[in-house]
């Protein structure tokens, strides 16, 4: 892109380009900013001006935007090889992948089945779960069951287990039927009750499904510790661990969506690991490439895998996508597992997360602001009374403080990529109090 040309493209892109979950008549006023390059957790727009990337561009971008190691990888990546199909064919990159993937769940969860998006890795989940109970003899275990104000991606079939009614009802006649069951979200506390105490009170309403109609049921999918696109609702550790122990009772999949809260978001590698449970599958995406590219995986564990071993092909797993384990996104991915190991991530962002709680400490005591919480790398309050357009304003005034930041209705959040320096942290939390006043404000 040429500079001083940022009027020009942006007509240029809202005449050819359309954009995912906008309507494009609010560009009419909600600016458009064309990237012309990024840099650390900074995005820099055609007029030089930067923006805080504190979403970590829709939460994929762990450590920074051109990340030097993670391009190191690549391009040596890109030199041996670009592309190869799965099917028949293997690599190196892959193969690396599966292994320490797997040695991250000390391999229980051994075997890793590869797709390109976050939607298709819950698809994937889904249809493996359903033909694992027919290769069985239990073909009658069809149903879903998901979570109140679960999202788990938008095509048909991750929408049929999504309970976002923005994504779902649109395309309600299109979609399978789910049972809901309730939330574990701490927010819905009363009476003096603990947030284990909603654990329990959701994972009852979990058995009350179970020994009604369990003998029909595939599986739950959950995301596990944040439901994040509802709106960063946080829930205990304690309510994981009860579905686990309702799951194996009830001959039930646990299929746990970590698409978001993966990759050390919430403070642990993978976050069912805070419950000391593991699921029957495990989706990763988003972060696992770096914020690099499409790369979506299915974890699952070995007598998952030996439903299926057999000489019948209709035994087998049917699913495949061109991309499959497409061999630059693992290196991606390699070199990002590389640098949670080398610069020991996770103790670090303890060190970082302690200090943005404590800089966010005048949002979370301001008189329009409730339920401000916190788990490992993502931050959440709601706006009381926020105005119905909070959100758009929110964005649009971010922009001008620099920051990259787009609330959830009424919910502003943080999840920020792995490197903030002190600084950064401490401009974050002022730049994000100077906001909200304003909005607010109106
Ligand atoms: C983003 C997300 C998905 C969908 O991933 P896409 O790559 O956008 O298809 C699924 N589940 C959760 C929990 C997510 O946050």
């Amino acid at each position: 892109m040429e500079p001083n040309k940022q009027s020009d493209w942006v007509a240029r892109s809202l005449r050819s380009v359309w954009h995912p979950c906008t309507q494009m008549q609010h560009h009419e006023t909600v600016p458009l900013i064309p990237v012309s390059h990024g840099r650390g957790a900074w995005l820099y727009d055609l007029e030089g001006k930067r923006y805080l990337d504190a979403i970590s561009s829709w939460w994929v971008n762990l450590f920074g935007h051109a990340n030097p190691r993670i391009n190191a990888a690549l391009k040596e990546q890109l030199d041996l090889l670009e592309h190869a199909m799965l099917a028949g064919f293997t690599h190196e990159p892959v193969i690396r992948l599966s292994e320490q993937l797997a040695a991250l769940t000390g391999d229980v969860l051994g075997h890793c089945f590869y797709a390109s998006d976050g939607a298709s890795a819950v698809e994937i989940a889904l249809k493996m779960s359903f033909h694992s109970w027919r290769n069985r003899g239990q073909a009658e275990k069809q149903e879903f069951v998901c979570l109140k104000g679960s999202y788990h991606g938008e095509t048909i079939g991750a929408l049929a287990v999504t309970d976002v009614a923005l994504f779902k009802d649109a395309y309600g006649p299109l979609l399978r039927a789910s049972q809901t069951v309730m939330s574990p979200d701490a927010r819905q506390a009363v009476d003096g009750e603990t947030a284990q105490d909603v654990a329990r009170r959701a994972a009852a309403d979990v058995e009350r499904l179970f020994t009604e109609r369990g003998d029909k049921i595939a599986a739950i999918i959950i995301e596990p510790l944040v439901q994040c696109a509802t709106g960063m609702a946080m829930h205990d550790p304690l309510y994981l661990t009860l579905v686990r122990e309702l799951c194996d009772r009830h001959q039930v999949h646990l299929i746990l969506d970590e698409i978001a809260v993966g990759c050390g978001r919430t403070g642990t590698f993978f976050a069912c690991e805070q419950a000391g449970i593991w699921p029957d599958f495990l989706c990763l995406s988003k972060g696992i490439s770096g914020g690099y590219l499409p790369l979506s995986l299915v974890m699952t564990r070995d007598d998952i895998y030996q439903a299926f071993y057999s000489a019948d092909v209709t035994r087998g797993f049917l699913h495949s996508h061109s991309y499959t384990g497409n061999p630059l996104a693992c290196r991606a991915a390699l070199a990002t597992l590389q640098i949670f190991q080398e610069d020991h991530v996770l103790e670090h962002n303890r060190v970082r997360a302690a200090r943005l709680t404590q800089a966010l400490a005048p949002l979370a005591d301001h008189e329009r602001v409730r339920n401000f919480r916190q788990r490992g790398m993502i931050w959440a309050f709601d706006a009381i009374d926020a105005p119905a357009d909070f959100s758009r304003r929110f964005f649009a005034t971010a922009l001008e403080h620099e920051l990259l930041m787009r609330p959830i209705g009424p919910t502003v959040y943080m999840m920020p990529p792995y490197i903030l320096s002190d600084e950064e942290i401490d401009g974050l939390a002022a730049n994000t109090l100077a906001v909200f006043n304003q909005v607010l404000a109106g």
